[in-house]
């Protein structure tokens, strides 16, 4: 039976996996102890789960275990990278490479860093949100230490050419971090093949718990290295201070433990059921798709309804279907999205974008109903 209602903002977080809920729970009650804890069997217990939960994030992406540093989540991830990297690096240069489309945590991040001496230079994107490979080559300097590109964007789904793109910061010297939050557990991503230097990732996106993610930090061919921006205790290599967050972690791991698992045949069910939502809503007038589709995340699509007004139709939406204009961290903004307007879109198109973020536990019958009650609303105006 339909149960309202309706969750359709996957992008913006994900319910729990049941196995998920499993793994974690005994490490909140008889395994509760410190993975830092040497001497005894509580502590080596625990240090036994954050070891396979290492393991278990690396193979999501074709890394090493040691390579796995632990955060409170990606927006920590990204501040290690970006900061940290800066501090470790700004001898050698103090340009980076970012883009205009990026999430706030990688541009708030960039912004903090102009204010202690770095160039930032925000590259623009093309209509489709990918950007130009023509211009991230010219805008590489003698002083570029780092490319900051997203794998996956959050607000539409697209997908940038991370493998070119990790050749070009190859072949310059330049370290490449990208943001994986939005890409892990959904498509393939190796970072050996795409020439990544630093990826996050966050488990609250992919059926793990909130307040918990990872970055992964090359070893080899570069060994990256990075000033630590929590300093105590030394853990996680000197990177990332504080006691372990144990089961937070074990959810991690077993949250890209399902995903590995099952991320082709979920992939293909929900890109299906995205593909039906999307084709049925595209017939009403005036509603445009926006971004590549051809190079986009399988569970999302951003569309625009012109000639309705944005705010109106979203909380006509939102009264049975959970869904919104594009990320939760700008939801509060009335400003229309700068992920849309920055692909060229006009404000009152942009202002009426609605993001459907579908999930792994989205069902045939809940698109059957988003798509009716969509089509109900929108020629009611
Ligand atoms: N980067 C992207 C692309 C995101 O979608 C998000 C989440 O909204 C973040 C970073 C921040 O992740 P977290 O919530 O784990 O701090």
């Amino acid at each position: 039976m339909l149960k309202l209602p309706i969750y359709l903002d996957n992008n913006a977080t994900t319910p729990v996996d049941p196995e998920v809920l499993e793994a974690m729970l005994p490490y909140f009650k008889e395994r509760f102890g410190n993975a830092a804890s040497h001497t005894h069997s509580f502590g080596w217990t625990a240090e036994e789960a954050v070891k396979q939960a290492r393991e278990q994030v690396a193979q999501l992406i074709c890394a090493e275990p040691s390579e796995i540093i632990f955060t409170s989540g990606s927006t920590e991830a990204i501040n290690l990278a970006l900061k940290g990297g800066y501090e470790m690096y700004q001898g050698k240069g103090k340009h980076i490479i970012t883009c205009v489309t990026e999430h706030k945590a990688v541009l708030d991040t960039c912004k903090h860093l102009e204010k202690s001496g770095a160039e930032v230079t925000y590259l623009p994107v093309q209509a489709d949100g990918t950007i130009k490979l023509s211009d991230l080559q010219s805008a590489i300097r003698s002083d570029t230490i780092l490319i900051s590109i997203m794998l996956a964007n959050n607000e539409t789904g697209v997908i940038q050419s991370v493998k070119d793109i990790g050749s070009l910061a190859k072949k310059s010297n330049i370290l490449f971090f990208t943001d994986a939050t939005q890409a892990a557990g959904k498509i393939p991503i190796d970072v050996q093949e795409y020439g990544i230097d630093l990826l996050c990732l966050s488990a609250h996106k992919i059926y793990g718990p909130k307040g918990v993610g990872a970055l992964y930090v090359r070893r080899k061919n570069p060994r990256v290295r990075l000033m630590s921006q929590i300093d105590g205790g030394g853990h996680e290599k000197g990177m990332r201070s504080g006691t372990l967050n144990v089961p937070g972690i074990v959810g991690l791991g077993e949250a890209c433990r399902l995903c590995e698992r099952q991320m082709s045949g979920e992939s293909q069910r929900i890109r299906d059921l995205r593909n039906k939502l999307e084709s049925e809503l595209a017939k009403l007038s005036g509603v445009l798709i926006n971004g590549n589709t051809s190079h986009r995340l399988p569970n999302v699509t951003n569309l625009s309804f012109a000639g309705v007004p944005g705010k109106q139709l979203l909380s006509e939406v939102n009264r049975t279907i959970a869904v919104s204009s594009g990320s939760a961290c700008t939801s509060a903004n009335p400003e229309p999205s700068f992920v849309l307007k920055a692909m060229g879109l006009e404000d009152d198109i942009a202002e009426s974008a609605i993001r459907f973020g579908l999930g792994r536990f989205t069902t045939g019958e809940e698109i059957d109903y988003t798509i009716d009650t969509v089509k109900k609303i929108k020629t009611g105006f």
